[in-house]
């Protein structure tokens, strides 16, 4: 199979990062029969300082052309960096959020999951983390509240200010379409989350789940108010599969979820649009701090990698040896400087790289 994918590197530590996952996919492409077409284009802060904006229109038409998406990070030390003088729609980020509207991604989506070898970084209590977990948070991402109308008035001599959250019925049925069929590849569970005791949203949403729901009769749904998802990620996180839910509550739960496995240069994410296309990104920032040492941890973008393989190529075995190899490496006992911890070999982001595809 030939796999046409478009890379971002990035700034920061994004061109080290993607550089290891590009040598972990040529392995996957040698070992399993596969041709790997990568083609570079320029976002965020390199974009800005070739072409004098955050992405071009011939960037996004190349990775539109594209099967997928592999993206480093963007963005730069935002107090010291000339990037940040700029106005916003001019900045880095604006590049992500024009990326992200032009291929139409609505579903994003942040697994979330305990390595045994790094349980020790979890914040959880031992008697909760050796139950291990291993969760992904699908959340719509292009409704609700960030996008409804807003406005601030004033009204009796004050302010007000007014959010609305808005939800149709083909916004949710595509995003929890796009849920089910996810669980269906995992342990065939999806937990839809809402407020349906308070908000109208919420109870059309919980109506559309269960309508979708019907035709997977092979994957279990349940229904949990999100203050109470809230609280039982972290008393008891291995009862979740896929978490589905919207997007201010999307947005809060995958910052708990990441936040319980401790480790943020693990952490991989994707957002898919309604065909196998999607864009698939490490969940951290450039690191600024860390860049150009090659000592950034490159696993988050290695395991975007593998998503990409699993989801917009459905090349099941091919992701399932991406993340075999990350966990041998770990169980080998090798580290990088985030995740190190006493009795550990310390190596660095290539070294990282290279001993992922020893294990392939
Ligand atoms: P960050 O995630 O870049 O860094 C936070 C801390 O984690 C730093 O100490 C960093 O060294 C460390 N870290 C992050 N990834 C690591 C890795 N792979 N290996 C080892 N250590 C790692 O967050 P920040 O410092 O708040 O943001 C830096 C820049 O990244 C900003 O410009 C921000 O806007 C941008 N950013 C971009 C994205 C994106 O491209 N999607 C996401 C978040 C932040």
């Amino acid at each position: 199979m030939v796999l046409n994918i478009t890379c971002i590197p990035g700034d920061g530590i994004g061109p080290e990062i993607v550089a290891q996952a590009k040598k972990v996919l040529e392995k996957v492409a040698a070992k399993y029969g596969h041709e790997m077409k990568f083609t570079d284009i320029l976002m965020g802060g390199a974009s800005i300082d070739a072409c004098g904006e955050p992405l071009t229109e011939e960037a996004i038409a190349t990775a539109k052309a594209a099967d997928a998406v592999l993206m480093g990070s963007i963005g730069g030390n935002t107090s010291t960096s000339p990037w940040y003088k700029l106005p916003p729609e001019k900045r880095p980020e604006a590049g992500l959020l024009r990326i992200r509207k032009a291929l139409n991604l609505f579903a994003n989506l942040r697994p979330a999951y305990l390595y045994e070898e790094l349980a020790a970084a979890c914040p959880l209590k031992e008697e909760i983390s050796k139950a291990g977990f291993d969760m992904l948070i699908m959340r719509e991402l292009t409704g609700g509240l960030y996008f409804g109308e807003r406005k601030t008035i004033e009204e009796n001599g004050e302010l007000k200010a007014i959010d609305t959250l808005t939800y149709s019925e083909s916004e949710i049925r595509r995003i929890a379409i796009k849920g089910f069929e996810i669980a269906r590849k995992r342990r065939k569970k999806v937990t839809s989350v809402d407020k349906a005791n308070v908000l109208d949203s919420s109870r059309l949403w919980r109506k559309v789940v269960n309508e979708v729901a019907a035709d997977y009769p092979d994957v279990t749904v349940e229904h949990m108010l999100v203050d109470n998802c809230a609280m039982q990620l972290v008393k008891d996180p291995a009862q979740f599969d896929v978490i589905l839910t919207e997007n201010m509550f999307g947005d809060i739960l995958s910052d708990e979820a990441s936040m319980v496995t401790g480790s943020i240069g693990m952490l991989s994410s994707a957002s898919l649009n309604d065909t196998k296309f999607g864009l698939y990104e490490p969940s951290h920032g450039s690191a600024p701090d860390i860049a150009g040492q090659n000592i950034a941890n490159p696993i988050a973008t290695v395991l975007s990698a593998a998503m990409m393989l699993r989801y917009s190529f459905d090349l099941d075995k091919e992701a399932d040896a991406v993340e075999s190899a990350v966990r041998q490496v770990l169980k080998d006992g090798y580290r990088t400087v985030d995740i190190y911890s006493e009795g550990m070999k310390k190596i660095s982001c290539s070294e990282m790289g290279d001993l992922l595809c020893e294990r392939i």
